[in-house]
């Protein structure tokens, strides 16, 4: 079976996102079943594994940007309870930028020419 590339196809690889008209196998990966565009169930679960990917990136950056900002907990010696406050935002807010900078991967590919 010789599958061509399609980026408007129906049916999608999660491996390499390639797209093709035809089900089967993908043409490149071996043994990667392509899995139907069409089918709700399949883009519920390509949408969960992106979602997987976007919690494990936040919480990998949140934790980074904890380390990060550490030195503010300092603060707490001179300021108390404010120094807690001024670490807490300081880490929301890196951690916010650092997504922006360093978003996962979205593979669920955009199915609006098909709506
Ligand atoms: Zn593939």
């Amino acid at each position: 079976m010789s599958q061509t590339p399609n980026p408007q196809g129906q049916y999608f690889c999660e491996q390499c996102e390639a797209r093709y008209d035809e089900s089967g196998d993908c043409a490149k990966c071996p043994e990667e079943p392509l899995l139907n565009l069409l089918d709700e169930d399949v883009l519920l679960m390509l949408q969960q594994f992106d979602d997987a990917r976007w919690q494990k990136r936040a919480g990998l950056l949140t934790m980074l940007s904890g380390v990060i900002c550490a030195p503010l907990l300092l603060l707490v010696l001179f300021v108390k309870k404010i120094g807690f406050v001024i670490y807490g935002a300081a880490m929301l807010g890196l951690s916010g930028a650092m997504i922006k900078m360093f978003p996962p991967k979205r593979k669920t590919p955009d199915m609006g020419q098909h709506i």
